[in-house]
């Protein structure tokens, strides 16, 4: 979500006539478009933001500007005013799309614009450059949910869904400047349309999506298991451009821990839901998020997401280690895990689940898998590499003029994380 915001932050710039500069020595203007996701990137921001007071200093022209979620915070606007003074713009997450009018504002002196509410979604914001065949569209802002570790609900603002209409006008025009392969951007996409009139959701919007003529792959990202429901299932098997991997963060394998999580799911109910999606889709590939160590996770707890783990056999899982995020309710909590026990408990499903992802991956051995061309592998400039429906990495020998095509590749060799082959 924070890229697709640099992406137009960057057209609006274009679009007044910038251009990008080789280095921030040469740059009239530096924004910084921050995520504050993690707490430690949040330093690492307000450091980055001491750095580039040098820039002012060489030419007091320049226009140092700071947006996006962590500005959205509570006092944070008013922090970076008074530590430092020298920076010229800060906005916030709901009003980058009046950048153009700030910049020309901030020439005669600072702008401070961090709307606390979220308004109306904004369209026709600027064309992207496009860059290789593959782009991410947002379809819906914000979040509803409010799981008890994150912070984006209080810096995204609640749900905002785009028509339908206008995220297949944005794909058109992608599809028009190469693009092969989208993904469809929101937190909870699964909640995507209950805020719009004439009601549409989710699946509805798959099968509009899978329209699009030239368009090879859709994809989605992030589900919500609560609100992922049969119909979804059912669109996705029927739209064929509608790729078989979800991407399904169950965050924790204890009732315990998803109930403080503020999840709204139980394991059992995740477990059903899994058992569903696979009779509708046997290949389909899965894939989640874990927290490890979240505040009070007891050693049966942890054994409780091992065991998850166990009966779920995830294609492939992302791993964090708990980490407090002030201003959320778990940053509170009593129970915060050492760094030790987190670390080894992270190690120890790190190693369950590679023995997982590698049987996934051998199971595919001696079979064909439709890939789409990305480009060069970035391991061995000598092979190409591509994804399956699965969306697992498939390296083969090959030339770049096979860029965006679907091609059929027989798997000869699979690794953790790689999958090695030929066009056949
Ligand atoms: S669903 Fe939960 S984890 Fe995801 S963005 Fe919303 S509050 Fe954060």
């Amino acid at each position: 979500m924070n890229e697709r915001d640099s992406e137009s932050l960057a057209g609006f710039l274009r679009q007044m006539g910038y251009d990008e500069a080789a280095s921030p020595d040469e740059a009239t203007i530096l924004l910084i478009n921050t995520c504050c996701v993690r707490e430690s990137a949040e330093r690492k921001i307000l450091g980055k933001l001491g750095e580039l007071r040098k820039y002012k200093l060489a030419d007091p022209d320049v226009i140092i500007g700071i947006g996006g979620c962590m500005v959205q915070q509570p006092g944070m606007s008013e922090r970076i005013q008074k530590e430092y003074p020298y920076v010229d713009l800060v906005y916030g997450t709901h009003n980058l799309h009046q950048l153009p009018v700030m910049i020309e504002q901030c020439r005669s002196g600072q702008v401070v614009d961090v709307w606390n509410s979220e308004g109306e979604v904004v369209e026709d914001l600027p064309d992207r450059k496009v860059d290789g065949i593959k782009a991410h569209v947002t379809i819906m802002y914000g979040c509803n949910n409010f799981c008890s570790y994150c912070i984006v609900p209080y810096v995204r603002g609640r749900e905002r869904s785009r028509t339908p209409k206008d995220i297949v006008r944005e794909v058109t025009n992608l599809v028009a400047q190469g693009v092969k392969e989208v993904t469809l951007l929101g937190q909870n996409v699964n909640s995507y349309g209950k805020d719009l009139e004439p009601a549409i959701n989710f699946a509805g919007l798959l099968l509009e999506v899978n329209k699009v003529e030239g368009l090879q792959r859709i994809r989605f990202t992030t589900s919500h298991p609560k609100d992922f429901d049969l119909e979804l299932i059912q669109a996705m098997a029927k739209a064929d451009k509608v790729c078989e991997h979800i991407h399904l963060p169950v965050q924790a394998g204890s009732n315990r821990i998803l109930e403080e999580m503020n999840r709204g799911y139980k394991r059992e109910y995740y477990i059903d839901l899994i058992a569903k999606i696979r009779e509708a889709m046997p290949n389909v590939a899965l894939t989640t998020d874990l927290i490890v160590g979240f505040p009070g996770e007891s050693d049966d707890d942890f054994e409780d997401t091992l065991d998850l783990l166990e009966k779920v056999r995830y294609d492939n899982a992302f791993t964090f280690l708990y980490s407090k995020r002030s201003g959320t309710p778990a940053a509170e909590m009593d129970g915060q895990i050492s760094d030790e026990v987190k670390k080894s408990r992270f190690q120890r499903l790190l190693k369950l689940q590679n023995v997982i992802s590698l049987e996934h991956n051998r199971a595919l051995l001696g079979t064909t898998q439709e890939i789409l061309v990305e480009g060069p592998s970035k391991n061995n400039k000598e092979m190409m590499s591509g994804r399956t429906r699965g969306n697992k990495i498939v390296v083969f020998p090959g030339s770049e003029e096979m860029i965006g095509r679907l091609i059929n590749v027989k798997i000869e060799e699979a690794r953790t994380w790689t999958l090695i082959g030929k066009e056949i």
